[in-house]
């Protein structure tokens, strides 16, 4: 089931042109459509479903620096900067708490890879400290065991997926920007080997830039354009629960569970430790450029070999752009959630904080996870077309980091300096013999 998501009104009428079409209504599509017009760029924001439809309304909200991939860690900490203040900036209501983040470590290997994250986090000054006994105590009310160490930081947040993209945005609309829902964009109008347009189901938006922020159906659209981009699927299932008094403000992950205070009082809660894959054509074309990655994978991999498998191949590689595209087909991606992820995750949950014994599972529900081969996302242009920008892959934590991640993109597609240095996010990085290495956060 989709959890539910604000509603945004959305503009009815297609404007003729505009600068940039953004293509992709989650984090990063809302998020990069708002500092396009906070910049005065004219920009129309396609979405095919609803905003924040798919993964930005189905993740865990923490919006995290602590374990981050070092390469991450310049564009996270500005996303937090941006986060802090984000509500005021957009006028609207993210749910954003800066309530911090603690990883609980059960042994001597958890705790080791918590002290190397230190090494990474020291340049940029975090205020990342591994702390135990009594400090670790009061963040865990209610607690009805210990652990021995946890990694712990004070100034990470949590925001509301299902309330965070819709008030991005709205403030797109409020800084002169279009918004449009059922609204597939089923590819691009060239003209001499560079951007003229878009083609969605409704007609054609002239405009000179496209950046595409389509999560999971980035491979597939930039497919047809005849351009590879490396990316997988993994399936994560989250549930939330009615509120619960006496219970951690600040999010946390331990073996084996995820868990994040909500406005409402409730919390997401999550297994953390184990993700379904579905198996599909793609996992055998991309198997050797995802082969570090499974080696290095942090979380456990389910493999699944099913009816995704048969969909994923009946899918067209081309497509005409006067008839229904792929991404008409199916408006909303909602895979189903495992049942017996959940419940080991709600038995986890209950045993170690007894307060949630009483609880009622008000909603479960799973999300497909777009990954690239060192999980780390492309924020970039696209050189061999001019014009084409892409802003996706982000591994499953790019609800975190996704307004630093729009505000970068929008820098990109506006030629100005950039918020951090790009390079670790360019599309190129596959194509010209750099060694693709996954510095496995956590
Ligand atoms: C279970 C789960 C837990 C997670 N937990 C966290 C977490 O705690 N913290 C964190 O930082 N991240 C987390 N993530 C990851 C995070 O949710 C994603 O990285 C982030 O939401 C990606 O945003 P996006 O905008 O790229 O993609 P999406 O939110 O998937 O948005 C892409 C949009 O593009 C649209 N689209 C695609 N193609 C077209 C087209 N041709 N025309 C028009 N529209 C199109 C889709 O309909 C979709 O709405 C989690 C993800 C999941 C599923």
């Amino acid at each position: 089931m989709a959890p539910p998501v604000d509603p945004v009104i959305a503009d009815s009428e297609l404007p003729a042109r505009v600068d940039v079409v953004v293509v992709g209504g989650g984090i990063i599509g809302t998020s990069t459509a708002f500092f396009l017009a906070q910049k005065g760029v004219s920009v129309a924001l396609c979405e095919k479903g609803a905003i924040a439809g798919e993964q930005s309304s189905r993740n865990w909200g923490f919006c995290r620096q602590q374990g981050r991939d070092p390469r991450e860690l310049p564009l996270i900490v500005e996303a937090l900067r941006i986060w802090r203040t984000i509500d005021r900036t957009i006028e609207g209501d993210t749910g954003f708490r800066q309530a911090g983040i603690v990883y609980l470590a059960e042994d001597d290997k958890a705790a080791a890879a918590h002290e190397k994250f230190l090494d990474y986090a020291r340049p940029y000054q975090l205020d990342t400290r591994r702390i135990a006994g009594a400090e670790l105590a009061a963040l865990l009310p209610g607690a009805a065991r210990q652990w021995p160490s946890a990694l712990y930081t004070a100034s990470d947040g949590r925001a509301e997926p299902q309330k965070a993209a819709p008030a991005i945005a709205a403030a797109v609309r409020r800084r002169g920007g279009k918004v449009l829902t059922t609204c597939a964009v089923r590819g691009l109008d060239l003209a001499a080997g560079r951007i003229a347009g878009v083609v969605t189901e409704k007609g054609t938006i002239a405009c000179s830039s496209v950046v595409f922020a389509g999560g999971a159906w980035s491979r597939l659209f930039c497919r047809n354009l005849g351009i590879t981009l490396p990316q997988l699927k993994v399936r994560g299932s989250v549930m939330r629960t009615s509120p619960v008094a006496n219970a951690p403000e600040t999010s946390l992950w331990a073996p084996g569970l995820g868990l994040r205070k909500r406005l409402d009082g409730g919390y997401n809660v999550a297994h953390g430790s184990l993700t379904d894959v579905d198996i599909g054509p793609d996992n055998f074309r991309f198997a050797k450029a995802f082969w570090p990655a499974l080696r290095g994978a942090h979380t456990g991999l389910r493999f699944r070999l099913g009816r995704r498998f048969l969909e994923e191949l009946a899918q067209p590689a081309r497509w005409l752009l006067d008839r229904e595209s792929p991404f008409e087909r199916v408006r909303v991606l909602d895979p189903a959630p495992a049942p017996d992820l959940l419940d080991a995750a709600a038995a986890q949950l209950r045993a170690a904080f007894p307060a949630f014994r009483d609880a009622r599972i008000e909603e479960r529900w799973a999300g497909y996870i777009d990954v690239t081969p060192d999980a780390v996302p492309v924020i970039s242009a696209v050189e061999q077309l001019p014009g084409f920008f892409v802003a996706t892959g982000f591994s499953g934590h790019g609800f975190g980091i996704g307004p630093g991640a729009g505000r970068l993109m929008a820098d990109l597609a506006t030629g100005a300096p950039p918020i951090v240095d790009p390079a670790p996010y360019r599309f190129t990085r596959f194509s010209d013999g750099s060694k693709i290495e996954v510095i496995a956060g956590f």
